[in-house]
């Protein structure tokens, strides 16, 4: 265990594929579901499930707040700080800028990140049950960082950890996984283009010049015409079954 100093907080390093994704509006292809309830992006739901386990392991139960405290959709950050700020002045209050205006924290309110803010909108953050008792908190200290976890906003919110090791999670992580984290969108194979099987085809033969990109214009007509002239077949560019034959082509 790597016991990390109580105001441990390290700059997030951001999954791949996170970059360039509106806050608070992921596609579920980016989301797994946490036991319990609510969602986190697939790489911080590796690196908590991780986390829970080992917790469990040492006799101790690690969940989050509630469902609605991991993965916050962008509507749902919205609610909450609709609930929690007013445009009405409070005196003697904290305020929040959003869309163009102050909003005003009503009293006794814990303070929320005002819509597509959040690091739960992104899915890489978790709110911990529980988290400022002592032995939770002792335990925290001690495992945090072995799993890509660190605080955001110490003291105050011990409760609210990040996912900070982006597409590289932590040998603890990997451990659990069962090896390195599979990306979640693979390249698409790139189906095969008869157009340009034809081309090629041609070209091979000495009938066809041109570029082998699929776009069959005047020149691969030419070329097919050119070809069956040659073959004794119909003076067109229409490719039937018998220039397939002649062409070797599927
Ligand atoms: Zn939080």
């Amino acid at each position: 265990m790597s016991k990390v100093a109580w105001d441990y907080i390290v700059p997030i390093k951001m999954p791949d594929d996170l970059k360039g994704v509106e806050p608070g509006k992921l596609s579920e292809s980016l989301l797994r579901p946490i036991p319990g309830g609510g969602k986190l992006h697939w790489l911080a739901a590796n690196a908590w499930n991780a986390m829970v386990a080992k917790a469990k392991a040492d006799g101790l139960e690690l969940k989050p707040t509630s469902s609605g405290d991991l993965y916050r959709s962008y509507e749902s950050q919205l609610a909450s700080f609709k609930q929690r700020y007013v445009l009405e002045k409070i005196e003697g209050t904290s305020t929040k800028s959003f869309e163009g205006k102050t909003w005003y924290l009503k009293k006794g309110m814990a303070m929320l990140a005002t819509p597509g803010k959040s690091n739960h909108n992104l899915g890489i953050a978790v709110d911990v049950h529980s988290a400022s008792e002592p032995k939770r908190l002792n335990w925290l200290i001690a495992n945090v960082k072995d799993f890509g976890f660190s605080w955001e906003v110490v003291p105050s919110e011990p409760w609210h950890l990040r996912y900070v090791c982006g597409n590289n999670p932590p040998p603890a992580v990997v451990a659990f996984t069962g090896g390195q984290p599979a990306p979640v969108t693979t390249a698409v194979e790139e189906p095969k283009n008869p157009n340009k099987e034809l081309q090629q085809a041609l070209k091979d033969k000495g009938y066809y010049n041109g570029p082998i990109d699929g776009n069959v214009g005047p020149a691969t007509d030419a070329a097919v015409k050119a070809f069956k002239v040659a073959h004794g077949l119909n003076h067109d560019s229409v490719v039937g079954p018998k220039v397939k034959e002649l062409l070797n082509l599927k």
